[in-house]
């Protein structure tokens, strides 16, 4: 550290391909007032009121500035946890961060209320958009996944944020809890003046061990996808303004040629403008400084980039569950599946193959007009 400066050196990430950042992830604290069935975050949770395993904002900064010299700004960073808002400083991060070349800058947070942040302190435009998790139109559907009683906070927390002028995007995650009424959703945040309706499919992952009957399996996922798209496709002009961002998790060999498909890993190891995409973790005794490429491989062990140490280095892990490492190996494959052994999932006889759950067919509504009820997006595309 150097007046209040930490100092990072990445020439081991560089040395290993990555040479630039264009997508920063802090994991900015570990704390978490919930327990949903599916976290993946593993034991990194801590409870609601920890301030230990936090990234302190100095370090933050310094890395965040770091990333963006080395790679002439950042594409896009995103304030992730654990929960946020329960950062003691979130305020002042998300301030400083306004202020670097960041070209989209968004936080996902459960929505349980603001917690530290002050709403009065920071400007809407400080974010492109808040990402709140919810999982149902109903406080039914909702808590099962994630709290009792939390449906009517979330609620809350996204008219508090719409009334500081934040737009909002919805993260939800489709269980067989509500998979029935997936296509309720659209008219439901449409009303509540969503802009993005961000959908997951649970995977069986961190807590879902505990909870694998709220897995969807591939046929009734493929079935909910197709009358979702079928719905947009008619009735989505009532509802302008919305993007809906669909997983497809499962295609058939023909879907595969169709959208050109390629894991994700290849998509940010070799897009064009070289963007590579870091999720980094505190480092403290929990979080270690642990980076991964993808949220998919959080807590399976060996599977981050590497880490950073106290000194600010990064440290190249060497090990063959490193992503990008067995992704070297199986180029065709979706290689988070692979490390997390999750190919069962679909049969051979299925004719189907498991994609990276990143890879989304993006579906935009348009004001309903003869002839044009909904515009598609020109290609389905990777997104997070
Ligand atoms: S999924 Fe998010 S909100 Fe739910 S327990 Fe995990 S970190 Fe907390």
């Amino acid at each position: 550290m150097h007046n209040g400066r930490f100092s990072f050196d990445f020439s081991e990430l560089r040395a290993n391909g990555i040479t630039r950042v264009g997508e920063f992830n802090p994991y900015v604290t570990l704390a978490c007032d919930l327990r949903c069935s599916y976290c993946y975050m593993f034991d990194f949770l801590t409870k609601a009121n920890d301030v230990v395993h936090v990234m302190p904002t100095g370090w933050f900064v310094s890395l965040m500035d770091h990333i963006c010299e080395e790679g002439g700004g950042l594409d896009r960073m995103t304030f992730l946890g654990g929960e946020p808002t329960l950062h003691p400083d979130i305020t002042t991060m998300m301030n400083e961060a306004a202020q670097r070349p960041i070209k989209e800058r968004r936080m996902t947070t459960n929505g349980m209320g603001l917690h530290h942040l002050n709403l009065d302190k920071v400007s809407p435009e400080a974010l492109d958009h808040v990402s709140v998790s919810i999982d149902g139109t109903t406080a039914e559907a909702n808590d099962v996944t994630r709290a009792k009683n939390s449906f009517k906070r979330i609620v809350e927390t996204i008219g508090l944020y719409r009334q500081a002028g934040f737009k909002i995007s919805v993260n939800y995650t489709v269980t067989n809890r509500n998979i029935a009424n997936l296509n309720e959703t659209v008219p439901y945040f449409h009303a509540m003046g969503v802009s993005i309706i961000n959908l997951h499919r649970a995977s069986l992952d961190g807590n879902a061990y505990r909870n694998p009957d709220i897995i969807i399996d591939a046929m009734a996922w493929i079935s909910a996808r197709a009358k979702l798209v079928e719905f947009l496709k008619k009735d989505g002009g009532l509802y302008p303004g919305l993007t809906v961002r669909i997983p497809y998790i499962f295609m058939t060999d023909s879907e595969v040629l169709e959208t050109k498909y390629a894991p994700i890993q290849e998509r940010n190891y070799h897009s064009p403008d070289g963007g590579h995409r870091l999720i980094v973790f505190p480092a403290t005794s929990i979080g270690r400084g642990l980076c991964y490429m993808s949220s998919d491989v959080i807590g399976h062990p060996n599977a981050e980039l590497g880490r950073i140490d106290d000194q600010g280095r990064f440290l190249w892990n060497w090990h063959d569950n490193n992503e990008l490492i067995a992704f070297s190996r199986h180029k065709l494959a979706n290689v988070s599946s692979l490390i997390k052994n999750q190919t069962q999932e679909v049969n051979p006889g299925d004719g189907l193959v498991r994609v990276s759950h990143s890879f989304k067919l993006i579906m935009r509504t348009v004001p309903a007009m003869p002839g044009n009820p909904i515009r598609e997006a020109d290609m389905p595309s990777v997104s997070a």
